[in-house]
């Protein structure tokens, strides 16, 4: 089987006139010489045409296709933003509404579209600990549809067992959804069973924190339904992506794979560094991490262990000292986000984690303290880990 890296080599749009990437298609509507067609079009009968860029866009198109081949998908679709991609796709799956089950660690934004919108479009969730099989299966009610997951998740830094949930979701008649936000590259849900796969592209897939997008991988009917006409939730809520930022993305794929390695390098020099400081550093590149074997199971083989990593200050106030400290030391800029080629700096619980309730926070064991890191490329490992270390001890 191709890798993500391989897929993306053996891909290739022109330009007009034969150049070597795609143009951007900045038209919002197209022409139909024969007026017969849009008719048709309107009616269901006629396929393939494009019609209205809120639809279906030439440039969009070709960067749903790329992240296809990438993830080794039938169809993709580009879309505005992260938030978008889940939402559209959890309403167009679920049209009669029913109930979920999603990991309780996962983005504070998820959580509260899940807890607070979801419920007001008849959708229940219920949120388990998706490590223990048990409390899933305990969870699947007669409406279940969908369990949801992220591969690494965010910001604790568990891994699905993609294979085994793919299991238990086979047995239970359930779709697999996976946020693959935080190991673009590294992990291909859909390779392990994955129905649907949901990126923020926001992060790695952009690179350079510029811009707001999103991406929904899976098979080609699910996504030509999502731009239906009469019942597509991204045709008919209209988060649909702009071409010019297609473009930006399309072109980015071809250099995510050296990226990642970069933030994988990089995040792993610094955690050795760290724990041979008794720094109380967790990346899943660690022998001690509790997922290290799982996310060599399930990731490309040598692909590494990502760009995140935590470390525990304990209250939100030694956090801030420590952020404040590396931010002065050009260690890295305070801010949330991540998959930027600098490395970024959040404490979840006063902020992206902020949204779960304090009790559950402490039930999935986020401490208050936690101090997330994005690691970025740019700059000598080995100075980022001495201003680590200089700062950490200073506490
Ligand atoms: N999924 C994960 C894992 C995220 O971390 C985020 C944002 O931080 C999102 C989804 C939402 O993405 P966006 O901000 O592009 O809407």
């Amino acid at each position: 089987m191709k890798n993500a890296d391989q897929s993306l080599r053996d891909i290739q749009h022109f330009g007009e006139e034969g150049g070597v990437v795609p143009v951007i298609d900045v038209a919002a509507t197209s022409t139909f010489l024969n007026p017969a067609n849009m008719e048709k079009v309107f009616q269901g009968e006629l396929q393939g045409c494009y019609l209205y860029s809120r639809h279906s866009n030439p440039t969009v198109n070709a960067f749903g296709r790329k992240m296809a081949a990438m993830e080794g998908a039938e169809a993709a679709l580009g879309v505005a933003s992260g938030m978008s991609a889940i939402y559209c796709s959890i309403r167009q799956m679920m049209p009669e509404g029913g109930h979920i089950i999603a990991s309780k660690t996962i983005y504070g934004g998820t959580y509260a579209l899940f807890a607070n919108i979801l419920s007001q479009c008849g959708i229940e969730v219920s949120f388990v600990d998706t490590n223990q099989l048990a409390e899933i299966e305990n969870a699947v009610k007669p409406n279940t549809r969908i369990l949801y997951v992220e591969t690494m998740s965010n910001p604790l830094l568990r891994i699905a067992d993609l294979p085994a949930l793919k299991k238990v979701c086979v047995a239970r008649d359930l779709k697999l959804f996976v946020d693959n936000t935080f190991a673009p590259i590294l992990v291909r849900p859909i390779d392990h069973g994955a129905d649907v796969v949901l990126y923020s592209c926001t992060k790695y897939i952009s690179g350079a924190s510029d811009m707001i997008a999103g991406a929904v991988v899976g098979k080609k009917d699910f996504i030509e339904k999502l731009i239906d006409i009469n019942f597509g939730m991204v045709m008919l809520t209209g988060p649909s992506m702009d071409p010019r930022m297609a473009h930006e993305l399309y072109l980015r794929l071809d250099h995510l794979p050296i990226r990642m390695a970069a933030h994988c390098r990089s995040a792993a020099n610094l955690a050795a560094e760290l724990t041979k400081h008794n720094v109380p550093v967790v990346y899943p590149g660690s022998e001690k991490h509790p997922d290290h074997q799982l996310f060599k199971k399930i990731a490309a083989s040598g692909a590494g262990f990502g760009g995140m990593m935590t470390v525990d200050c304990v209250t939100p106030h030694r956090a801030f000292q420590l952020a404040d400290r590396l931010q002065t030391e050009k260690f890295g800029l305070y801010a949330v986000s991540l998959g930027f080629s600098r490395t970024l700096m959040s404490c979840p619980a006063v902020s992206t984690s902020s949204e779960i309730p304090q009790a559950e926070r402490s039930s999935m064991g986020l401490s208050e303290g936690l101090l997330r890191l994005s690691i970025g490329f740019v700059g000598d490992d080995k100075v980022m880990a001495e201003r680590f270390i200089k700062c950490y001890r200073s506490l």
